[in-house]
């Protein structure tokens, strides 16, 4: 079973969607119920008989475990995990000038927020010695390539990197693969109207690596299913 965080809409959504039309039971994870209902009704006939939808806000760690016993009550255990969910705050402002709000706000959702959820679900594919976890990261959390745009954003992306190698050096003799992604500029609410490319697009390698064969990669960071630069 795979357990989508943010999925009612952007990638997260369409990342769900794919991985329904592989045939995965798939976890609609979100903030708002009546969202995920309706991104569950946009979905169709088949996929929607293994859709199911999940309250779960990642800032807050009993919301989190109040999903996880709701799951494993109702579904079973979540063998991939797509940490998708994330914010982006004061995309214009300098490294500075970015409130303090704004960055402990991403730092909650982008970073602690993907840490708490892993605390929450990892161990049991540890214990199972199957596991995929795809961490959503970006672009702007290159270090090879950052400058000064959303530093906030780019800085906890940065850290989510580094959270992805470090967790998958701790799994790396379980069977359970632990990647970062890069989705590319894609056209959602995040990334806005000018994007190159579709969510389609955008999920592709998202879906790559939470399908991944047990020889498959683990530790790295990938854009368009190749390797890049952390
Ligand atoms: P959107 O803003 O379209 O969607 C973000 C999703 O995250 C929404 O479902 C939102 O839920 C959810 N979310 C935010 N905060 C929380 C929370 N506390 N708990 C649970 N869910 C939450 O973004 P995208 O789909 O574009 O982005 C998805 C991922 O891809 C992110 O990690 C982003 O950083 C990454 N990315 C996106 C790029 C782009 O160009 N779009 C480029 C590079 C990376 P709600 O509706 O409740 O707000």
């Amino acid at each position: 079973m795979a357990l989508v965080t943010g999925a009612n809409r952007g990638l997260g959504f369409e990342t769900a969607r794919q991985l329904l039309t592989r045939g995965l039971t798939v976890v609609l994870a979100g903030r708002d119920l009546a969202a995920l209902a309706r991104a569950r009704r946009s979905l169709g006939e088949q996929e929607q008989r293994r859709a199911v939808t999940v309250q779960m806000d990642v800032t807050s760690v009993e919301s989190i475990a109040a999903a996880r016993q709701t799951l494993t009550a109702q579904v079973g255990s979540v063998d991939v995990l797509v940490n998708n969910a994330a914010v982006l705050l004061g995309e214009n402002d300098d490294v500075l000038s970015i409130t303090a709000e704004e960055y402990r706000q991403t730092f909650e959702t982008n970073l602690f927020g993907m840490i708490d959820v892993c605390r929450a679900f990892v161990p049991a594919m540890t214990h199972a010695r199957y596991g995929r976890i795809v961490n959503v990261s970006s672009g702007a959390g290159q270090l090879a390539t950052m400058s000064a745009y959303a530093p906030a954003y780019s800085i906890s992306k940065a850290a989510v990197n580094a959270f992805t190698r470090i967790l998958a050096s701790t799994c790396r003799a379980g069977g359970v693969l632990v990647n970062a992604v890069d989705p590319g500029w894609v056209r959602t609410d995040m990334g806005g109207p000018s994007a190159p490319r579709s969510p389609q697009e955008g999920a592709d390698t998202i879906v790559w690596l939470a399908t991944l064969p047990n020889d498959g990669p683990s530790g790295g960071f990938f854009r368009d299913r190749r390797a890049i630069d952390w």
